[in-house]
């Protein structure tokens, strides 16, 4: 039986069920699980097999309190004709690259891959549990966890869903899909300030105690839809090792070797998910952590310090904007050796100092990881330069990290395959793409969204068309102080 511990420390162990519907640990650390399981089946016997059937095997190894019909359940609601591609994340050669495309579901972002299940081990774990509460989901967004939150959860019994996104910084696009959202129970608000204040910001609330309590007696408890929560992270792991199937299947490798995997990386839980598919024994040569101009993980990859002093930008990869990746914490876990108070004295010194440097054995652990990063000039040239080529569309963050991965190649030698996350459909970022081609200008970014589909003949994904002929349901923006007060109204 698998149990899930905080990385901070605290003693007390969590099932799967209890760290989903927590979200957040107590002293405010994430939930990972006491140990990684292995594989569940050799992956060459798994050749052919349908995404659901290997995304069910990778949860239940690590959601041993599931029982098998209730993972079948999940899986079956998740991933179903929602997703525009049959096999729901399609693994394309292009050029000399694999790249997993993970944006087919509903919001045309990767984080639908998660969220489309989350809502599901979500309400499994209240009835294993006895729940009894409304379960009300805060979420800090950088423009698409949101939306797929919003998406997942609006109409789902016994669940509210708030969701906070930075009104400058997403797109176009990102915004509408958000202020233009059904559903009885859901609440959007922008907030003047940046996805770090919005996560921050949200942290706060969970560990205040108080207003946790009050929150309580009017039967209400909160959760999180973030990738700090394990429910999040674990379904992320299956397309990995999906992908390594995938390429036994297109003869790329036989069962046994190495591949490595690039991640564009804001938060750090995608390429978290690639590690633990690595943990469980998908053969990994490297991990490469790709960034944008705000390259802190680029800096804390290559030196052992992490240090959030320093200027925030606002690129054209929105999803990517961040500061502060949660995530990291998990890693630092694992490689310290489960030390409990060291990752808390980090993340203190975090909060105090807005830096920490890691210790030695951390920092030697990170050798399976290289890291690069690409500015918005470089970005939009990768997306021409694939275009022009290999007349293949990519979004700005697949961009990214196509262009880091291309700099560590040629730096490296490396000529491991290579599989490249695809986290978005270009359209959701079509004003910047339309750009990188050169494109003339157009009046909003609906209009180019719709002038990219007449020039690639890609189709537009259905959930981003005629979004602005949608109603704006939400249009509140509240100040980067006014986090509770706004959770407190909208639950009271
Ligand atoms: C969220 C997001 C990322 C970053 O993923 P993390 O798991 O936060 O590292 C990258 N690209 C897109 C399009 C995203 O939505």
């Amino acid at each position: 039986m698998i149990k899930y511990t905080s990385t901070r420390g605290s003693k007390s162990k969590k099932t799967a069920a209890q760290a989903v519907i927590k979200g957040i640990a107590e002293d405010k650390g994430l939930y990972v699980p006491d140990n990684i399981p292995a594989l569940p089946f050799n992956p060459a016997d798994m050749v052919g097999k349908p995404y659901k059937e290997i995304a069910k095997a990778i949860i239940a190894s690590f959601f041993t309190d599931y029982t098998d019909a209730e993972l079948q359940a999940c899986v079956d609601g998740a991933y179903d004709s929602k997703f525009e591609a049959e096999d729901i994340a399609p693994l394309i050669k292009v050029g000399d690259v694999h790249i997993l495309e993970l944006y087919h579901g509903k919001t045309a972002a990767f984080k639908d891959m998660a969220l489309s299940i989350l809502p599901y081990l979500l309400t499994t774990a209240m009835k294993k549990e006895k729940e009894d509460k409304k379960i009300a989901i805060l979420t800090a967004t950088s423009g698409d966890t949101g939306k797929a939150a919003l998406e997942g959860f609006s109409d789902v019994n016994g669940t509210e869903i708030i969701v906070f996104y930075p009104s400058i910084g997403v797109s176009e696009v990102q915004k509408r899909q958000m202020t233009t959202q059904e559903g009885a129970n859901t609440h959007v608000f922008g907030i003047e300030g940046n996805f770090d204040d919005a996560q921050t910001g949200v942290k706060k609330i969970f560990s205040d105690e108080a207003f946790n309590e009050k929150l309580n007696s009017r039967g209400i408890r909160l959760s999180s839809a973030n990738s700090i929560n394990i429910g999040r992270l674990i379904p992320q792991v299956a397309y990995y090792v999906y992908a390594y199937i995938k390429l036994i299947e297109h003869d790329i490798i036989k069962n046994g070797d190495k591949i490595n995997i690039t991640v564009p990386t804001g938060n750090f839980g995608n390429i978290l998910a690639a590690y633990y598919a690595g943990k469980m024994g998908v053969p990994v040569n490297k991990f490469i952590c790709a960034s944008n101009k705000n390259k802190v993980l680029t800096d804390f990859i290559n030196t052992g310090t992490y240090d959030t002093k320093r200027e925030f930008h606002i690129t054209n990869s929105p999803s990517m904007d961040i500061l502060i990746s949660s995530n990291l914490e998990r890693l630092l876990y694992h490689l310290c050796g489960g030390d409990g108070s060291e990752i808390s004295g980090l993340m203190e010194s975090l909060e105090k100092n807005k830096n920490y440097t890691v210790s030695d054995t951390v920092k030697t652990g990170m050798n399976d990881f290289a890291a690069g990063f690409a500015n918005e000039q470089e970005t939009l040239f990768a997306i021409a330069s694939m275009y022009n080529d290999h007349n293949y569309l990519m979004d700005t963050h697949t961009a990214v990290a196509y262009k880091v991965y291309e700099d560590y190649r040629k730096e490296t030698g490396d000529k491991t395959p290579t599989v490249i996350a695809s986290t978005a459909s270009a359209y959701k970022f079509a004003a910047s793409v339309a750009d990188a081609l050169g494109m003339p200008s157009e009046a909003n970014g609906f209009a180019y969204v719709r002038a990219l589909n007449a020039k690639t003949g890609v189709p537009v994904p259905s959930g981003l068309k005629d979004l602005d002929k949608k109603e704006i349901r939400h249009s509140d923006v509240i100040k980067k102080d006014d986090l509770m007060k706004a959770v407190d109204e909208t639950l009271s």
